[in-house]
């Protein structure tokens, strides 16, 4: 459990961010982490860099309904502040901090507090020995570097950990998390890292999370893109949705268009992504270029419109219910969608 989010066995997938504000900032780190609740974050990460930011989670907590992870860099005495805090989950790895006697305190707190503690290894950062043994950057060197985190906290009869294997690279990030599974039973935080800029990460990080959560690997995934987190929460839940992973709000089943379209599909799709954005409940909702092929063709949809020559049709599974003019097409399948 990260506080009241349960991570791993039955549990769903939940959608995590990170903050990019400074962390001591607290009425903005606030005001980041309510914008990301709104837009359905699970779990919220801040950068833990002094005591003045381990001291701030106290206050932060008290402003925010989702758990939150302080990240922890080597300083094992901003892990317990953080900790004594408020925080519900430290990200550190054991490797970093340095003597077994620190480390022991680390633990001590987490478990006296039954606070879990993310490890696992970034390709960016392998350790030397292991880049020597397995030749490189690849899902041995991965592997192995992260399962050293694992065994220094089992060492200390500690197990409340889950694991990430992160690499800007999709194959390789496949590939370390199959291998990891073979060896471990422990949750995994799925992820691409350095993802890049909003457009290019959306997809990398939908090709690497999709494919590793299609497989039955992950169980908290973190999209990580260059630009507002707010825009990093609804990837990872559309991640979710379309391997119906996370059942809310409205799907939108739209057609590509071609020569048969008669209608301004596009600004209509455009448009509908809006003002349907206040609908919370799971609906599948169609609006397709044509009367001839559109109702056959989204016949799973729950509801939807058909555009034809001046005029279109609204469906619900496939079956006509009402004929309107092009012009009141959105308005009538709002109001047939609010009486749903
Ligand atoms: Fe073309 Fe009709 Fe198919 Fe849309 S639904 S792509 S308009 S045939």
């Amino acid at each position: 459990m990260v506080g009241d989010v349960g991570i791993g066995g039955d549990a769903s997938v939940s959608v995590q961010s990170m903050t990019n504000t400074d962390t001591r900032d607290i009425k903005a780190t606030i005001k980041q982490i309510k914008d990301l609740e709104a837009v359905g974050c699970h779990i919220i990460r801040v950068a833990v860099t002094d005591i003045e930011s381990c001291k701030a989670i106290k206050k932060i907590k008290k402003e925010i309904s989702i758990p939150l992870i302080s990240d922890v860099q080597f300083d094992y005495k901003l892990a317990i502040e953080s900790v004594k805090n408020g925080a519900d989950c430290l990200r550190i790895n054991p490797g970093n901090i340095g003597s077994k006697e620190k480390i022991q305190e680390v633990v001590k707190i987490c478990k006296e507090r039954n606070v879990p503690i993310r490890i696992g290894a970034n390709s960016g950062s392998i350790k030397k020995e292991y880049l020597e043994k397995y030749n490189g950057v690849n899902e041995n060197s991965m592997v192995y570097s992260a399962l050293e985190n694992v065994r220094i906290l089992e060492d200390m009869n500690y197990d409340n950990i889950k694991i990430s294997l992160k690499a800007s690279n999709v194959d390789l990030t496949i590939k370390s998390h199959e291998k990891m599974a073979e060896l471990v039973d422990y949750p995994f935080h799925l992820g691409i890292t350095e993802a890049g800029p909003p457009w290019q990460g959306t997809i990398k990080s939908a090709v690497g999370i999709g494919s590793l959560l299609s497989m039955g690997l992950g169980d908290t995934i973190r999209v990580s893109l260059t630009g507002d987190p707010v825009e990093e929460v609804k990837v990872g839940r559309e991640i979710l949705k379309s391997l119906d992973l996370l059942k809310d709000g409205v799907e939108i089943v739209s057609c590509p268009t071609c020569a048969r379209t008669q209608i301004d599909l596009i600004n209509i799709v455009e448009e509908a992504l809006v003002r349907l954005d206040h609908i919370k409940k799971p609906l599948k909702v169609a609006i397709m270029g044509c009367v001839v092929n559109g109702p056959g063709e989204a016949k799973e949809a729950d509801i939807g419109i058909a555009g034809g020559k001046g005029s279109g049709i609204i469906f619900k599974k496939g079956k006509v219910i009402k004929k309107v003019r092009e012009e009141n097409l959105l308005d009538e399948l709002i109001k047939e969608i609010e009486k749903l």
